[in-house]
């Protein structure tokens, strides 16, 4: 009877969904209303002459757009001991960190529980609609969730990635019993201090666990192709601690350990089966049905920079359907993917219109390219107006600005800054960089920094489809290209590797200014050995793939240096990922950096440190 009140009352989720965005518009203004009423007695927003208006005009009249940069200079005077009583209304009792894999480093975004109930909304919304296609069982899931380092600073409050924040607070753990989408692995798994010994024990809950697993997931499609090549290096070792019933030596927290132990039997058949049916398959293919039979879907977060690694995941995945998670940042949601039947890479997010207040900056072409020919930087006065939820246009291009519930902590924030920390897992100079960035998360009109595309229409809100990064473009001069052209370009130039059973592992690029002319660089990390001749090829390729006309007539008259392809040593980008984990992220929100600027110097070296061979195109 407990168990059934439970359950997560999906037709009610839905109905309220579709009440809600019946009335996006509406819903949109009482939201935006109850944020600045919240934040009312905010120096930020009082000293911008709202004088207590709610409405969106005034609203938009008065508080400017913001990126990071713009508040720099407010955030120095504050650093420099400036003492402004700007608070939000709700305390912040906990910062998060964002992945940084973006901009080079974590950056600090207030958290709190309105935060936390948006992050369950939009689960409650997407699993509603999912579960309506794909039901699932009262079982378990193989997630693979890790916490990073949970610091608590001398003020009281807690610092950790945002993931972790949600996968600590007791509210996700109900609202996971509720979805019947609970863990498979203890919380001292989750929440091991090292992450390749928690990948380790997830894969082997998994495995003692294999007839109940009903899906297999985690935030970002990443984690879930990390752990399966994983899998593919210990999956005998995984059999002989199955077997034996005693971990191996190579898990050394005693939580950990003894977590485990209470799960860890003696269990030769099982340790049987499992080799069997993995020695099998034929070079991996459908590994995750055939380890585990009851799954019904694989779900983590699958577009943008994460559609490198769906060639991957449907090799492992066989039939399973591969279905992506939601879209939003640390700063908030946005939308809810509600329609998981369509092919993953179509995927639309839903914006669920009580979660924050949206508007969205038209893309226009034309403006873009008058502001790089004049060297303009103040881009907004260029552009056209943000245009609200509700006004954007099917087929169109905008780029996301988000007023969220969470706001600028000042007072919190400098404590945190002078007094955090101890013992600090960053050096004084990190912690001054990190400060800056916090101030930068300012929630009131921030640019978010992603372009997506409108799709369509649930009822009044808009459908999104995420296209990429705004600011992770290549450019030397009147080129310009995106996270995603550089991302078809990748898979172009993949498909000759394809024709020798390689794969491209991971990637990244970097624009090198040091010769003359500039030149892209695209770094691959690949699966084995691939001859010269083919490489060569697959440089020429990458250079042809580029067919934005800025880059093209500037290859042709040589304004633009013949792109460079360096092939990296295995376990380059583990490198990658392990640099970020040193500096507080988590691998559950890890995302490898698409273009790498001479600022985030760290990555930089780390990849070219590692170049094994490099070809130079000879495609113009
Ligand atoms: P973080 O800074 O770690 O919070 O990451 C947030 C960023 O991840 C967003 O601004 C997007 O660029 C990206 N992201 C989040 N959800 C999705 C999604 N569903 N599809 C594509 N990219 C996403």
């Amino acid at each position: 009877m407990l168990e059934k009140m439970e359950i997560l009352h999906v037709e009610k989720v839905i109905e309220e969904f579709e009440t809600m965005t019946k009335d996006a518009e509406n819903v949109q203004r009482e939201t935006l209303k109850k944020i600045l009423e919240e934040n009312g007695s905010a120096e930020y927003l009082q000293n911008l002459g709202l004088n207590g208006r709610t409405d969106p005009q005034s609203f938009k009249a008065c508080v400017p757009v913001v990126t990071h940069q713009d508040l720099e200079p407010y955030i120095q005077r504050i650093v420099d001991g400036a003492s402004s009583p700007v608070l939000t209304g709700k305390p912040i009792t906990t910062i998060s960190l964002s992945s940084g894999t973006t901009q080079g480093r974590p950056k600090f975004v207030p958290f709190n529980d309105e935060l936390m109930e948006t992050t369950l909304q939009i689960f409650r919304t997407s699993y509603a609609f999912r579960n309506r296609e794909f039901p699932v069982k009262n079982g378990k899931a193989l997630q693979f969730i890790y916490s990073s380092k949970q610091s608590r600073t001398k003020g009281g409050l807690f610092a950790g990635t945002a993931t972790t924040n949600v996968f600590r607070n007791s509210q996700f753990k109900k609202a996971m019993k509720a979805m019947q989408s609970q863990c498979c692995s203890p919380d001292e798994v989750i929440f091991g201090p090292d992450f390749r010994q928690s990948l380790y024990c997830h894969l082997l809950c998994g495995l003692i666990f294999r007839e109940e697993i009903q899906l297999v997931s985690s935030t970002f499609a990443h984690s879930i192709v990390h752990a399966f090549r994983t899998l593919e290096q210990v999956w005998e070792e995984l059999c002989d601690d199955i077997r034996e019933g005693i971990l191996t030596s190579r898990i050394t927290f005693p939580s950990v350990r003894s977590a485990m132990a209470k799960l860890l039997k003696p269990n030769p058949e099982l340790a049987d089966l499992i080799h069997r049916k993995i020695s099998g398959l034929s070079n991996w293919y459908g590994l995750i049905p055939e380890l585990f039979p009851n799954v019904k879907y694989i779900y983590g977060i699958m577009t943008g920079s994460m559609e490198h690694y769906l060639k991957k995941l449907r090799h492992y995945a066989g039939d399973v359907p591969l279905i992506s998670a939601d879209y939003g940042s640390s700063e908030g949601w946005i939308g809810a993917n509600i329609n998981p039947n369509v092919p993953t890479e179509s995927t639309t997010y839903a914006v669920l219109p009580n979660i924050g207040y949206f508007e969205f900056i038209p893309l226009k072409e034309n403006v873009e390219e008058q502001v790089h020919d004049r060297g303009d930087a103040n881009i907004l006065s260029m552009e056209p107006k943000p245009v609200s939820l509700t006004e954007v246009k099917i087929g169109e291009e905008y780029e996301v600005i988000v007023t969220s519930f969470a706001g600028f902590p000042f007072l919190e924030i400098i404590k945190y800054i002078r007094k955090s920390f101890r013992p600090s897992p960053m050096s004084r100079l990190e912690v001054n960089c990190f400060s800056l960035e916090a101030w930068g998360r300012g929630l009131y009109r921030y640019r978010l920094g992603d372009v997506v595309k409108v799709m369509g229409f649930h009822n009044s809100t808009p459908e999104l489809k995420f296209i990429c990064r705004r600011n992770l473009m290549l450019t030397v001069n009147i080129d310009k290209n995106t996270e995603k052209d550089l991302q078809q370009a990748v898979e172009e130039a993949a498909k000759l590797i394809a024709e020798e059973k390689q794969e491209v592992i991971d990637f990244s690029s970097h624009v090198d200014m040091w010769t003359d002319p500039g030149h892209y660089v695209i770094f691959w990390e690949i699966s084995g050995e691939v001859s010269d001749e083919v490489l060569k090829e697959c440089c020429n390729c990458l250079d042809r793939s580029f067919v934005d006309a800025g880059y093209v007539s500037s290859r042709k008259v040589s304004a633009i240096g013949p792109l460079e392809l360096r092939v990296l040593w295995r376990g380059t980008f583990q490198k990658v990922l392990d640099h970020y984990l040193g500096l507080g992220a988590a691998v559950s929100q890890f995302k490898t950096p698409r273009c790498v600027g001479p600022t985030n110097y760290n990555v930089l070296q780390i990849l070219c440190d590692n170049v094994a061979k490099t070809y130079f195109s000879t495609a113009f």
